[in-house]
């Protein structure tokens, strides 16, 4: 399964539209794999040069709420991938950077969480590293 699954990234639905947000979409969507904030600037640099750093971590931001990113768990750096809403985690591979979804969960039940600890699970967040088909 790719992670490239076309959908559109959508900002949330009462954030306005601006040409330098739009420039970040753009940018966003010629994304490969995983990317930085600094990955995402210079890409969306060369549809709106006047666009800023801060305008950029903004716009992730808001992406961020919209769940159309997400930020990866366990990179060296802060990184993200766009993301469709459905419960799936990320093979993300240290050898080319390419990220897939996958609906595989080894996550432990909410009612074993209960019965041990007492804890009240919302949700969790779990990627896996290593190497993909190609790389390995
Ligand atoms: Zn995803
Ligand atoms: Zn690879
Ligand atoms: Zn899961």
């Amino acid at each position: 399964m790719s992670h490239d699954h076309g959908a559109r990234p959508e900002l949330p639905a009462r954030a306005r539209l601006t040409p330098r947000r739009r420039a970040v979409l753009k940018a966003l969507d010629s994304c490969p794999g995983h990317f930085t904030v600094v990955d995402l600037y210079d890409r969306a640099r060369k549809v709106e040069p006047r666009i800023s750093l801060a305008t950029v971590y903004r716009t992730v931001d808001l992406l961020r709420h919209s769940g159309a990113i997400r930020p990866l768990v366990g990179a060296d750096s802060p990184a993200y991938v766009r993301c469709d809403p459905h419960h799936h985690h990320h093979l993300v591979c240290i050898g080319c950077g390419a990220v897939q979804e996958t609906d595989l969960c080894g996550a432990p039940s909410n009612a074993e969480l209960k019965r041990r600890h007492g804890f009240s699970a919302q949700s969790h967040e779990m990627d896996i590293y290593g190497l993909c088909a190609a790389c390995s």
